[in-house]
């Protein structure tokens, strides 16, 4: 087939995720796409993966995903008429540990968000299901009755086959070399011939960052991820199984021992056994052994000897695997994100090109991410909240070392449970705040947020600050008093919080504000003061939350989240109106946040500044004799000011803050406050999940005003016809854990709202839950109940107003 000049989209990459995302356009009838392979399709890490596809994952998006192509591919064969081996067997998943269990209980909560059947089970029960595996030191496990394993490359070209059908085009052995931009459009480069497009799509697998190389000089990062090794074996047949299978007319569960690390399935009649192993190989990561130009169709070298703990440890499990000898091993490459997630929407920086690659899941979730590939690219947003995957999430600290050390440390923990007072130890210390050696010496126990290290408590002498104290679902640990006595440091008298990272942007220019009026849903302040303003999809969901100062009538700037930094400018930038200048600020001032009854005496004593003006002002001011902006406003909800100011300002500002009294509080007592007064989180309780009004954010919205913002359609809509869900603050009588995202809010049987955010609030002394309701139950005084980590905890509706000072008093004294 010869290479068209012009197409809409071309993807770059013939695996499971590009085929996916090529039959997705296609079939929402984007036809004119076309797919550059370098080879045959499945060449990279497709054609050798195991097929194994759950949908058990511990991100929401992610098991969306996967339940969504799950779903597909059980279609997929007779849609597009073409035969699949798709065997689903559904799969057990054992526990050692009561929080193992506790993790399944919540894994089974989410999977019932999306109509899914998860059963927790007992070991007895695990027997009914996998008659072959020793019980010795299993609490238990967790039923998938969807979980199987379908051939790669089958799918694949099934795929393929439905994306030919609705007119898309896929040319094999045609590499692409090279992109450029010219007029607005992309022009992809091949030794065949040129495409000039209006999207590109990096779905090279683990050849994305060569990929990504090309797309710097337009505004593109180096690509972070990093390639791992991964192995599993096939074992001779096994005459037991083989019995088993004949006698039940189906193959045996797939098992997972996530403890230990493996998976084992029933390939043939035989096993195949494929461990995450902790002595882990990153592959291709020294100069002397750099990635080949081709590695189409191959394999590394075997390596059992890694695998060795492993192997024993599953013989002893089921013992039948030790009958066998192995029949081959596979060896192949996959890459990983520095979280183990895939990266799947917008390329950061680069107008008019996403990504999809980096899928260590790719063939369970290859089918989900064609969708949500598709509808960045068709839509500009996707049906469901996807931050979990979005590229953006990763910004500028990641350097190749620690793309190495972070696949390393995923690769190794696969299995691993993220315990909410956990913090993973590689690849930290890439970004510090200009006091982190102070905040150490005070005890500081550090976190990351979006590569900055911050406080998460402060520790006190003789406190455990081990990890092995953070391997709990639990409230309480050693943290806990020290989180209450900074909450009530912040209640009585005055806290200090070192926040370095807050996302900062700069933009001016003529008619800035009048630009910006027409992208937020509501109103901007008046001159020297600040307001909280959204930004909606076209959908009215909520996209993003920021803070706008507003310093002059054209001249703003705009503060957000840490993590939000490259998503929220991109808010921004890419629909920029000419003249107008926007420039991101981050790394040139950082900020304190100093709350608490008692701030006001603080700053009397080392600051020159207007104290009396009022909530939501900012004035430049001079404090402990440096320059400072003092913005007044409190995120914990109590009297107080952020101090923004230089890094080399800093050290001076925060000596003299604790000099006089202040307490230092970290990011867990933040949370705590700033859930007793209903502030949202980002992408927890702020996501487009939720539109504005459902998100009980109608105060930010004005539908009145002329300007057409994005989602205002939408929204008037809604208001029209009434939301169906509701934000809600709930308080939950809740046991020694706090309700977790998404876990379940039910009337009864029925399940009727989830939880975006929960947590202890120290000042009001209860567990409170903020989450989405139907509308209907979103009256004050409702008693619904929430499962948390499997148990029904009773949980009353509050009225629509802060817990801790609802009146705003405190703030405004
Ligand atoms: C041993 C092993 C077992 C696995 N088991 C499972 C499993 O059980 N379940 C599961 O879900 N996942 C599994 N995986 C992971 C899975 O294989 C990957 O996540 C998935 O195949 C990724 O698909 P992809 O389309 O992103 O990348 P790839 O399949 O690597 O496709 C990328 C394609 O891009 C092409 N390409 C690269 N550069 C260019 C260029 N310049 N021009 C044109 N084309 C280019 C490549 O040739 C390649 O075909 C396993 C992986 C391994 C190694």
């Amino acid at each position: 087939m010869s290479v068209p000049s012009t197409a809409r989209v071309v993807i770059i990459g013939g695996g499971i995720v590009g085929v996916s995302t090529l039959y997705h356009l296609a079939k929402d009838g984007w036809s004119d796409c076309v797919l550059l392979e370098k080879n045959e399709l499945t060449a990279g890490s497709t054609w050798h993966a195991a097929g194994n596809c759950p949908n058990f994952a511990m991100s929401f998006g992610v098991m969306n995903m996967q339940r969504y192509g799950l779903e597909l591919y059980r279609g997929l064969a007779d849609e597009v008429d073409y035969p699949i081996n798709y065997h689903v067997t559904g799969s057990v998943r054992l526990a050692h540990t009561h929080e193992r269990m506790m993790e399944f209980e919540h894994a089974a909560t989410m999977a019932r968000h999306m109509g899914l059947q998860m059963d927790v089970c007992t070991p007895e029960e695990l027997l009914q299901h996998y008659p072959f595996m020793e019980l010795h030191d299993l609490e238990g496990g967790l039923w998938d009755p969807l979980d199987g394993d379908i051939d790669p490359a089958q799918v694949t070209q099934a795929l393929a086959k439905g994306a030919r059908a609705n007119g898309a085009k896929i040319l094999r052995f045609t590499p692409a070399t090279g992109v450029r931009r010219e007029n607005g459009e992309w022009i992809v480069e091949t030794e065949k011939g040129e495409i000039r497009c209006e999207y590109v799509v990096n779905a090279a697998g683990y050849y994305a960052p060569r990929v990504g190389e090309w797309f710097i000089p337009y505004g593109g990062r180096p690509v972070p991820a990093a390639v791992m090794s991964h192995q599993y074996f096939l074992t001779e047949p096994v005459p037991e199984i083989a019995e088993w299978s004949e006698r039940n007319g189906r193959k045996l569960p797939l098992m997972r021992d996530v403890d230990t690390s493996y998976y084992l399935r029933q390939e043939t009649t035989g096993f195949n056994l494929g461990p995450y192993e902790r002595n882990c190989q990153a592959a291709w990561i020294r100069p002397e052994d750099p990635m080949p130009d081709d590695f189409s169709f191959q394999l590394y070298p075997d390596d059992l000897d890694r695998l060795e703990w492993y192997i024993e440890d599953a013989m002893a499990r089921v013992p039948l695997l030790g009958t066998q000898g192995v029949s081959r091993n596979i060896n192949g490459p996959i890459p990983y994100a520095p979280d183990g997630l895939p990266m799947v929407g917008p390329m950061p920086g680069v107008p008019n090109a996403f990504e999809a690659h980096s899928f260590t899941f790719g063939i369970a979730q290859g089918g989900g991410a064609g969708k949500v590939a598709a509808e960045w690219i068709m839509y500009g947003q996707t049906e469901w909240d996807m931050w979990s995957c979005d590229p953006r999430r990763y910004t500028d600290y990641t350097d190749n070392q620690y793309c190495i050390d972070k696949a390393m440390e995923v690769y190794g923990h696969e299995y691993a449970m993220h315990f909410p007072h956990h913090t993973w130890p590689a690849g930290r210390d890439r970004k510090q705040s200009a006091v982190h050696a102070k905040v150490l010496e005070l005890g500081g126990q550090m976190g990351v947020y979006n590569g900055w290290e911050r406080a998460n408590w402060f520790a006190k002498p003789g406190d455990d600050t081990s990890e092995e104290a953070t391997q709990t679902w639990t409230r309480s640990g050693p943290w806990e008093p020290r989180v209450r006595e900074e909450c009530e440091a912040v209640r009585d008298h005055v806290g200090v919080l070192d926040l370095p990272g807050f996302s900062r942007f700069s933009l001016s220019g003529d008619d800035a504000a009048e630009w910006l009026r027409g992208r937020i849903t509501g109103a901007l302040p008046k001159v020297g003061r600040m307001n909280l303003v959204y930004f909606a999809d076209e959908r009215g969901r909520i996209l993003t939350e920021m803070s706008v100062l507003r310093h002059g009538d054209d001249d703003f700037t705009l503060i957000t989240a840490a993590a939000a930094q490259w998503h929220d400018f991109e808010v921004l930038k890419f629909n920029l109106a000419d003249g107008l200048t926007l420039s991101d600020q981050t790394r040139e001032l950082t900020t304190l946040i100093v709350s608490g009854p008692k701030s006001r005496d603080l700053f009397e004593q080392i600051a020159e500044a207007d104290l009396s003006l009022g909530w939501l002002t900012h004035q430049n001011a001079v404090v402990a004799g440096k320059d400072a902006m003092l913005v007044r406003v409190s995120f914990a909800g109590e009297l107080g000011w952020e101090v923004h100011a230089s890094f080399e300002d800093m050290p001076t500002i925060y000596a003299a803050i604790l000099d006089a009294g202040a307490k230092p509080f970290g990011m867990y007592a933040l949370n705590s406050l700033r859930l007793e007064k209903g502030y949202r989180a980002w992408k927890g309780d702020l996501s487009t999940d939720y539109t504005l009004l459902e998100g009980g954010l109608d105060r930010f919205v004005r539908l009145d005003k002329p300007q057409d913002f994005p989602g205002k359609a939408a929204l008037m809509n809604e208001k029209q016809q009434g939301s169906t869900r509701r934000f809600v603050t709930m308080i939950i009588d809740a046991g020694d854990c706090d309700a977790p995202y998404m876990s379940a809010v039910m009337r009864g049987d029925d399940l009727v709202g989830e939880i975006t955010s929960g947590g202890w609030g120290y000042r009001v002394n209860a567990s409170i839950g903020l989450g989405i309701v139907r509308s209907d139950l979103a009256e004050p005084g409702t008693e619904l109940e929430v499962e948390i980590y499997g148990k029904r905890c009773k949980a009353t509706v509050q009225p629509d107003a802060p817990l801790w000072d609802p009146e705003n008093e405190r703030i405004r004294a």
